[in-house]
């Protein structure tokens, strides 16, 4: 029997976390109580807190995995101790996004709520039984906790339609850049430049396979109305930074795409001039592809992701989410943090 109450990472106002407990919920009959085995820290999450849009007494995270404790009393197919992530619903298949392949987007799911996200920085959680989906036995549940991530970066570089001879730029090797990274090097991408200011995610993102890093302030100005010298066919712009945004730009080739991945305060300022003489692509991709997390999850345990270089070697407990959060920030951590729902005392 899980016990009552359990300790939850808890959004209080102010940019600031902490450690409350918060009752064990109860799952439903067509619900499932699983225990949280890691949850890793989004960049959404960053924004949520550190420039404080959460609503006080939220608790954050969604990029989990776990293991199954007790299921509802109309669940079938599942039992105690099945390893399992919780898949994106799906969409109703007939309306404009859905028949564009973009379920994720459809319009008749329930109005987002971006102010609090799933909740996963506590022990359990209750997922519905029908959204379950079961872990390869060669994944293990710690590194599943990147399905999430992996499933937006794999949507991110489907919506690019990159071709594999391409001259792709990555501006922001945090773990949102180094994971578009890795994503691209499984699809046979491998002319990658990735743009990033800190040398310690400069140093991941070659270390991921990028075949170059530079400095941001290395991106060369374009002459009016014409690419620069070695120009680039697609830009993901990672970072969420304005300045990054406008720079990616500046480096596209004829008919290039600029993807929008990383959220930010500041807005950048689009140069539709060089947009329309380069006749310039700019897309924002948000979720994920219309099968869901099922083809993350074969990439991940395929093996042909670096997840050792991806994930940061040691996991935080809740009481170190407030600071992990600071220090991605800050860029000084390059790789996913992951949670793991215990209190060091
Ligand atoms: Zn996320
Ligand atoms: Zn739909």
């Amino acid at each position: 029997m899980p016990p009552e109450l359990m300790p939850a990472a808890v959004y209080i106002g102010d940019g600031r976390i902490a450690v409350q407990d918060r009752p064990v919920p109860v799952p439903g009959p067509h619900e499932v109580l699983v225990e949280v085995a890691q949850c890793g820290i989004c960049g959404s999450d960053l924004h949520l807190v550190l420039e404080g849009y959460a609503r006080p007494g939220t608790v954050l995270g969604h990029e989990w995995a776990g293991t199954v404790v007790s299921c509802g009393a109309a669940v079938s197919g599942w039992e105690p101790g099945a390893r399992v992530v919780s898949n994106p619903t799906p969409g109703c298949g007939t309306c404009r996004p859905c028949r564009r392949g973009r379920p994720s987007v459809c319009l008749t799911r329930a109005a987002p709520d971006y102010l609090s996200f799933g909740g996963a920085f506590c022990r359990y959680l209750v997922v519905r039984a029908d959204q379950l989906l079961r872990l390869p036995d060669s994944l293990s549940t710690r590194v599943a906790a990147l399905t999430e991530p992996t499933a937006i970066a794999v949507h991110t570089v489907n919506l690019s339609q990159v071709a594999s001879t391409d001259r792709v730029l990555v501006t922001g090797a945090g773990p949102v850049g180094l994971l578009t990274v890795a994503v691209l090097l499984a699809r046979g991408v491998t002319d990658i430049t990735v743009s990033e200011p800190q040398e310690v995610r400069r140093a991941r993102a070659a270390a991921v396979g990028a075949a170059a890093v530079i400095s941001p302030d290395r991106l060369p100005a374009p002459a009016l109305g014409r690419p620069v010298d070695e120009p680039f066919a697609i830009a993901f712009e990672c970072s969420g930074h304005a300045s990054a945004a406008e720079s990616a730009l500046d480096q596209l080739d004829f008919a290039g795409t600029l993807v929008f991945v990383g959220t930010g305060r500041d807005l950048p300022r689009i140069n539709h001039n060089r947009m329309i003489v380069l006749e310039l692509t700019v897309l924002g991709a948000y979720n994920y592809d219309a099968d869901g997390f099922g083809p993350a999850l074969e990439l991940l345990a395929s093996g042909a992701l670096p997840t050792d270089l991806l994930v940061e070697p040691d996991d935080v407990p809740l009481s170190g989410v407030g600071e992990a959060m600071a220090r991605l920030a800050h860029g000084e951590i390059a790789g996913k943090v992951l949670v793991r729902p215990e209190v060091t005392s």
